[in-house]
């Protein structure tokens, strides 16, 4: 395993820019098959060395945008929304953001009071499966309840996740839909003591409720009660029990959890008393889903809804290099997301050190591409085939569509 010093990025950038960002799908995706005029329009924001920060940058074609970054040597790259006229134009009266992708941002920060394996900026495969569990629900809500197909999955450099969902109808929505389906997905708002609790009344639990309880029990027992070790702790039985609104039954079960020392002990002890309540017909209504309600609490998809409802919010771009870990900001499959691992992404000093093994081994170093030497070939093939999907929408598209305007 390579080192990555911050102090060496610049040093090695121009390089990545050259040799491994995958411009051509870069700029078939963001080109949208030429749908009106679409590229020209889309503001670009870049970060310099020295926390430069240059927003509304513009590029008519893919030959202007490479020659830019190369020039630019950007530690940063930011995709903004496409504008009713030319970013460059950013100073007309008329000048206002008209479409973007519907974007999602979930980051571990938002998990810190219940992950107890690490804190702050530190990630491991035991609190990324935070992200996984928010990667199966929100894809799946995504896919069901509102009918979206091209999604693009990002691992955001750092510990966190980002999705593009770049239909046609998604990239269309006006802010106020945004803000609708960002609340309709936002059943939990960080933190277990959280504002917003969830509740699930009655006997007929929401179909999307329902979907994202499935999928949560079959993480909830190892991910939360054993590895993250949520009721090891009397201040964890606390946290846990503070989302049972019944002051009685708070108290019951307060004293049949510290009647055991483990957490796994104390879990199973409260399944048996709401089971045990439930069969006697004990349990109050309101305290039916308890179980399930605990489960979501703990693990459903904390999200930073602000980044979904802004049309003219920048979310960083994928294939950036995050300039603290040096790792690759790469796609990845959402059907594969339990096989993603943060701690194996492609670092940047790692990709070079690649290059230069396959080099000096190999006497095909011209005519084979340099990002097929190295481990971010995986990533780029995951964004080709997106791309791909994405492009045979443009091929459906009806003639008179595409002759608009
Ligand atoms: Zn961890």
């Amino acid at each position: 395993m390579s080192s990555f010093s911050e102090d060496s990025l610049t040093d090695m950038l121009p390089l990545y820019y050259k040799r491994l960002f995958p411009f051509e799908p870069y700029f078939r995706w963001l080109n949208y098959g030429n749908e009106k005029g679409y590229f020209v329009r889309r503001e670009f924001s870049f970060t310099l060395v020295n926390d430069i920060y240059i927003r509304f940058k513009s590029f008519n074609d893919l030959d202007e945008l490479e020659k830019d970054i190369y020039k630019e040597r950007p530690v940063k790259i930011d995709i903004g929304a496409v504008y009713n006229l030319s970013p460059r134009e950013k100073n007309h009266p008329n000048f206002s953001p008209s479409e973007k992708e519907l974007v999602f941002d979930i980051d571990m920060t938002d998990y810190d009071d219940i992950r107890t394996c690490c804190s702050g900026a530190d990630i491991c495969d035991k609190c990324w499966k935070f992200m996984v569990v928010a990667c199966k629900v929100l894809d799946a809500a995504l896919r069901e309840d509102f009918g979206f197909e091209h999604l693009l999955w990002v691992f955001s450099g750092r510990r966190g996740i980002h999705c593009w969902v770049c239909d046609a109808v998604a990239r269309s929505l006006p802010d106020k839909a945004r803000g609708a389906v960002a609340e309709y997905l936002q059943v939990v708002t960080g933190g277990v003591n959280m504002t917003k609790k969830v509740n699930i009344f009655g006997d007929q639990v929401h179909h999307s409720i329902q979907r994202a309880i499935n999928i949560t029990k079959k993480y909830f027992v190892n991910m939360c009660i054993e590895e993250q070790d949520v009721l090891g702790t009397s201040k964890g039985v606390t946290q846990f029990l503070g989302a049972v609104a019944d002051d009685h039954l708070r108290d019951e079960l307060q004293k049949e959890l510290m009647k055991h020392t483990t957490s796994l002990d104390r879990w199973n002890a409260f399944l048996a008393h709401v089971t045990g309540l439930k069969e006697k017909g004990m349990l109050k209504k309101r305290n039916q889903n308890l179980v399930d309600e605990i489960m979501l609490q703990y693990t459903y998809p904390r999200l930073d809804i602000n980044v979904s409802k802004g049309l003219n919010h920048l979310l960083k771009s994928p294939f950036c290099v995050h300039p603290k870990t040096g790792k690759i900001c790469v796609p990845f499959n959402p059907k594969l997301v339990e096989k993603f691992s943060p701690l194996t992404v492609p670092v940047l000093s790692q990709l070079i050190e690649e290059i230069n093994e396959h080099d000096s081994k190999n006497d095909d170093v011209k005519s084979v591409k340099d990002y097929k030497k190295t481990s971010i070939y995986k990533s780029v093939v995951i964004f080709e085939t997106f791309v791909r999907g994405l492009e045979e929408t443009f091929k459906k598209r009806p003639v008179s569509n595409s002759m608009e305007f």
